[in-house]
């Protein structure tokens, strides 16, 4: 399989731990390679574009808000495979259902501060890594 690119966050519950460097050696022993990287403290207004898929539902207001609480890593990702092989290194949404050695079952503190975010499809991934980097910030 050709190589693929997926977009990633490691969200400020974790940098707030000084976790940066764990989360993302879990993603490199999983085979992901960090082609792209910039540490940001995102508006509340970024948030809410970023996420304006979940506009509707009922943690909109807190997930903005959060993510705006403090610095996050957003970076890309290339490896065979990337998109699905990030979700599965991530484990589940919520950390009390996340398989064992997934970065939520070993980091997250909850549902909502759940350390990382991974793109879920190749059209997310391609639109969430133009919301955040030009093609020159990107060198594979
Ligand atoms: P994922 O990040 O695993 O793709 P979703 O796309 O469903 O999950 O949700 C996006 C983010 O919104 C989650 O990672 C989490 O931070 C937050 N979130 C999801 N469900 C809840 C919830 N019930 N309460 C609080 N925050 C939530």
């Amino acid at each position: 399989m050709a190589l693929e690119r997926t977009f990633s966050m490691i969200k400020p519950d974790a940098t707030r731990r000084n976790l940066t460097g764990a989360i993302t050696k879990m993603l490199e022993d999983a085979g992901l390679r960090v082609v792209a990287s910039r540490r940001v403290w995102m508006s509340l207004r970024d948030a809410q574009g970023f996420y304006a898929v979940h506009k509707d539902r009922p943690f909109f207001a807190e997930l903005t808000e959060f993510m705006s609480s403090g610095p996050t890593i957003v970076q890309v990702l290339e490896g065979e495979n990337a998109i699905a092989k990030n979700r599965e290194v991530m484990g589940a949404t919520n950390p009390a259902q996340a398989a064992e050695g997934t970065i939520r079952k070993v980091h997250a503190l909850s549902i909502g501060e759940n350390s990382v975010h991974g793109s879920d499809a190749p059209e997310t991934a391609a639109q969430e890594i133009r919301y955040w980097f030009s093609d020159t910030e990107i060198v594979g």
